[in-house]
């Protein structure tokens, strides 16, 4: 039970840190000269906010629904990585056609003596390199991967015949040793309270 809480609310800080991750600076965009701190937006954003839903889903749902998680970090895995690709081509795509739309300008400009007005240099782009908010978000991704893995059925393990029962059974299918710490009906399966005597459900002495 008390595992259950933990799993829970590890996925609930997980989710957190996944949507937090999202709004801290991703990239430093060249833009006009200046170094833009810009967070996650586009397709790698809106993956990681949509695998944060599903983790947070995860920690209030229980883990019924830890299923949703698994398919919703394989986007944002993908989106992260090619990530760096979609600013360039975010750039080129935005921002090359105002550079051209300058061109005018820029050629007034020159002749006057000025100095042209550069938005968009490819160059720039191509070097871009991700910053910290890029790192921490791939780490909460590997850590929610890891989560994952941890948080599969649990298995009941029978400490009298060693035998492992399925998901929710609260009893060993091979010797009838009860899997809960707390003391279990035989016949119905209700859960007692330490020191009873008899079923509170069907009426059945304790042992
Ligand atoms: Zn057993
Ligand atoms: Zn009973």
């Amino acid at each position: 039970m008390r595992f259950r809480l933990v799993l829970s609310l590890l996925a609930a800080f997980l989710g957190t840190a996944l949507a937090v991750s999202v709004f801290l600076p991703w990239f430093h965009l060249p833009i006009l000269g200046l170094s833009i701190p810009t967070p996650a937006w586009g397709k790698a954003g809106v993956a990681c906010l949509a695998a944060a839903s599903t983790l947070f889903l995860r920690a209030l749902g229980g883990s019924a629904l830890r299923w949703l998680v698994r398919p919703a970090l394989i986007p944002a895995a993908y989106f992260w990585w090619t990530s760096l690709e979609q600013m360039q081509a975010w750039g080129a795509r935005s921002l090359a056609p105002a550079q051209l739309k300058l061109a005018t300008v820029n050629q007034g400009l020159g002749s006057l003596g000025g100095e042209p007005i550069t938005i968009y240099e490819p160059a720039l782009w191509r070097g871009l390199e991700p910053s910290y908010g890029w790192q921490v978000a791939g780490a909460i991704l590997v850590l929610s991967a890891l989560f994952t893995l941890f948080d599969g059925p649990r298995m009941p393990h029978c400490g009298s015949c060693n035998k492992r029962g399925r998901e929710g059974d609260s009893f060993c299918f091979q010797c009838g040793q009860a899997f809960s710490e707390q003391p279990v009906c035989s016949n119905c399966g209700q859960t007692a309270i330490e020191g009873d005597a008899f079923c509170r459900h069907c009426a059945k002495p304790l042992p």
